[in-house]
């Protein structure tokens, strides 16, 4: 079971919403407007949020910029009319984990936000690990290298926690640029490997030949815990 903070505005779709999310245990408030979301949201942060862009008092993408901007690593699905490729673009950029045009089925919905879920339960577990030398707990953002504390900055703290949520997959430098760095792949790729280069100093026993942080030719890199 997991706090759902659904923020739409469209009537017969948080009913729908509401009921099926209900069914499959989790706990739903509703808010149908951004400043009733702000508010919910200092009183703490849900286990995922699912936020409609188009609200009468402004755009959903702003919220998900401002929650990223502030560190929330809560989970977020946009639900949106805006269907088109630009529109997706604009919102994973804005830091969105997911985009789902409407109108959508409820069984695509629901797979998406166990997904995200899953992935979530993983990252809250695994708050505190070990990755070759480095020993770093999340939740409180420390980092030991060899039972020494380094100092992360918040860049590094994100590209991290990216890397660690999606361990086992290869991510492409493409998309470090857009979500950690929240920039266009334009702009130098070349940035992504020297914070990569950092992260593999503090894990790595040797650099030179990395076990846990490892290039894959040509496509990006790929993040083994053991
Ligand atoms: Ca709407």
């Amino acid at each position: 079971m997991a706090d759902i903070l659904l923020v739409e505005d469209d009537a017969t779709l948080v009913l729908s919403l509401e009921m099926t999310l209900q069914a499959h245990g989790h706990h739903v408030i509703v808010c149908r407007r951004l400043a009733e979301a702000r508010d919910i949201l200092k009183g703490g942060l849900p286990d995922l949020l699912l936020l409609d862009l188009g609200l009468p008092d402004g755009d959903g993408l702003d919220l998900c910029q401002e929650l990223r901007q502030q560190g929330a690593i809560t989970p977020i699905l946009m639900l949106t009319a805006r269907g088109t490729l630009g529109a997706r673009v604009d919102g994973l950029r804005a830091g969105a984990d997911d985009y789902l045009p409407k109108p959508f089925d409820l069984p695509e919905l629901m797979a998406r936000v166990e997904a995200l879920l899953r992935r979530r339960r993983w990252h809250q577990g695994g708050g505190d690990l070990h990755i070759g030398k480095l020993h770093v707990d999340l939740s409180q953002r420390r980092a030991l290298s060899d039972e020494e504390a380094v100092h992360l900055t918040d860049l590094e703290w994100r590209l991290l926690t990216y890397l660690v949520e999606r361990r086992g997959e290869v991510i492409s430098r493409d998309e470090l640029l857009r979500r950690v760095w929240q920039s266009s792949p334009e702009s130098q790729t070349r940035t992504v490997d020297v914070f990569i280069s950092r992260l593999r100093r503090w894990m790595e026993e040797d650099s030179a030949k990395p076990r846990y942080l490892i290039s894959v030719r040509g496509v990006g890199y790929c993040l083994n815990q053991d």
